[in-house]
């Protein structure tokens, strides 16, 4: 291992390859630390399709194509009464398809991809500290289990998912949120019949007592089968039940899709579970690092938003440094920049979530209510109406109710309103549009992707401070 690099990158799931390919495109030095040896297992299979604007923009998107994964061409909703199909066929632009997929495989095709434009990988070495010279992190400590030693670098993006070398580790800055303090549990299945619903390859989403339950189809003859619910409800099922295999099965019982489509299948896996999985990181970066991915935030996995995150503040990420390490924008100005893009995309999905959470009006609402932001924390995390009217298309949502506002998005994302047609952008559907003019500038500044990735000031205009984000937790 070499001593010094540029750009150090830690972890080589979506967020670091992403993050990584794309310096490395614009000719930086990067070198990627990966503790696992790939493929590697991971949870996060049903991508959203604006996953493939950023695999277009590493050059990786015919490599997934040609693995053969399950395309998905919608969602499908059972949530309360409501039975609805979210078709990517109603989106603007080219796209109309995404992908399930087994995150083993796809996450080593963008490592290896990562590599194949000179990123030099090291695959079984981990981060094992990060070392502060005048208060910015400055070099880190790896290690392989046989060997170990240092590497210094100018730039850290810390992508080391859930572990969150520099967040959960060295500054201890992770806040869990007080809403969705929930569990998940999964496992896989063979021979499951399809389900039938929804547009071909569709996630199919049902509210049970107490939670929802996914299904997702999977290349490998599997299916990815998961039921999430509320900490205390769990711990309360778990005494009456068993166990949480008993809870599990409990639930899967209670979904009457999942009990058809599972009725001849087999499980093929252990059971699996992830707790208390939503937080958020107080500062996204700060002078020489930047936290991209599950490494900065993570929400519920209900609208599965988790991989597009990751490879959206990639994207961010390589575009702050690029700019920053070719003295275009300083980095004060590339730090609030980045801040302000990423939590307010993070923010207006956990909005959202909460919106489609609070919508629910079944029997045994308690779980759903639970996951109710309030007006005031709404107001905090400032999506307000601006974000509102984007998802709502109306002028003066922010004053709706929650019902109300559940049937307008409903609208917009089914692409069906009073029985007829409406066109839906990628706009509107992924709310996640990064400022790329000058018209959206945030503090003064923009993305590009012409002559490269990278950040451009709209006018010379006088920086804006950066302030230390509140968070919302
Ligand atoms: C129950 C559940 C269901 C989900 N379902 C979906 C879904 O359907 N769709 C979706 O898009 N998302 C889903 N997600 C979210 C998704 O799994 C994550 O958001 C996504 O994997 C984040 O990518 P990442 O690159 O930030 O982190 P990761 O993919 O976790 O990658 C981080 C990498 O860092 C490595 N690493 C960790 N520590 C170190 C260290 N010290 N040194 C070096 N390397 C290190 C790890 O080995 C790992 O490879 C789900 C999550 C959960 C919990």
């Amino acid at each position: 291992m070499r001593e010094s690099t540029q750009v150090l990158v830690a972890g080589g799931g979506p967020a670091g390859s992403t993050a990584a390919t794309l310096l490395a495109q614009q000719g930086f030095d990067v070198a990627l630390l990966e503790r696992e040896t790939f493929p590697r297992y991971h949870i996060g299979e049903s991508l959203p399709v604006s996953t493939l604007r950023i695999l277009d923009l590493l050059g990786v998107r015919e490599k997934v194509d040609a693995h053969g994964f399950v395309r998905k061409y919608g969602s499908y909703f059972e949530w309360g009464a409501e039975q609805w199909s979210l078709p990517f066929s109603h989106l603007d632009g080219e796209d109309k398809y995404s992908w399930q997929v087994k995150r083993s495989e796809f996450d080593k095709i963008l490592l290896d991809h990562a590599r194949s434009v000179g990123v030099d990988v090291s695959e079984g070495t981990r981060v094992a500290d990060v070392e502060f010279a005048d208060g910015a992190p400055a070099a880190a400590h790896w290690s392989t289990g046989s060997s170990s030693g240092r590497i210094g670098f100018d730039y850290l993006i810390d992508a080391s998912g859930r572990a969150g070398v520099l967040s959960r580790g060295k500054l201890q800055d992770r806040v869990f949120h007080d809403v969705f303090k929930n569990v998940a549990l999964w496992s896989y299945w063979r021979d499951a019949s399809p389900t039938g619903r929804g547009p071909q390859g569709s996630v199919a989403v049902c509210s049970v007592p107490g939670g929802w339950v996914w299904i997702i189809p999977l290349h490998d003859g599997t299916t990815s089968v998961g039921f999430v619910t509320g900490k205390d409800r769990l711990a309360k099922e778990r005494e009456r039940l068993g166990g949480p295999d008993e809870v599990y099965r409990d639930a899967l019982r209670r979904c009457e899709l999942a009990s058809q489509v599972l009725h001849t299948a087999n499980r093929v896996s252990p059971l699996q579970a992830e707790t208390d999985y939503s937080y958020a990181a107080a500062r996204f970066c700060g002078s020489r690092y930047f936290l991209a991915g599950d490494a900065a935030c993570f929400l519920d996995p209900l609208l599965s938003t988790g991989v597009h995150l990751a490879n959206f503040s990639g994207m961010l990420a390589a575009a702050a440094i690029g700019s920053i390490l070719r003295g275009e924008v300083s980095e004060d100005d590339a730090l609030s920049f980045y801040e302000r893009v990423y939590r307010n995309s993070y923010t207006r999905f956990l909005t959202l979530v909460s919106v489609f959470y609070s919508a629910y009006r079944g029997k045994d609402a308690y779980f759903f209510e639970a996951q109710s932001l309030t007006r005031e924390k709404r107001r905090d995390l400032g999506v307000g109406k601006a974000f509102l009217d984007i998802v709502s298309g109306i002028e003066d949502l922010s004053d709706a109710d929650d019902e109300t506002a559940f049937e307008f998005l409903r609208n917009r994302f089914t692409g069906m309103e009073g029985g007829s047609p409406v066109p839906l952008s990628h706009h509107n559907t992924y709310l996640d549009e990064p400022p790329t003019g000058p018209e959206s500038a945030v503090f003064g500044m923009y993305l590009t992707r012409t002559p490269e990735l990278g950040l451009r000031y709209s006018a010379k205009t006088s920086p804006v401070p950066y302030a230390t984000p509140t968070t919302d937790a």
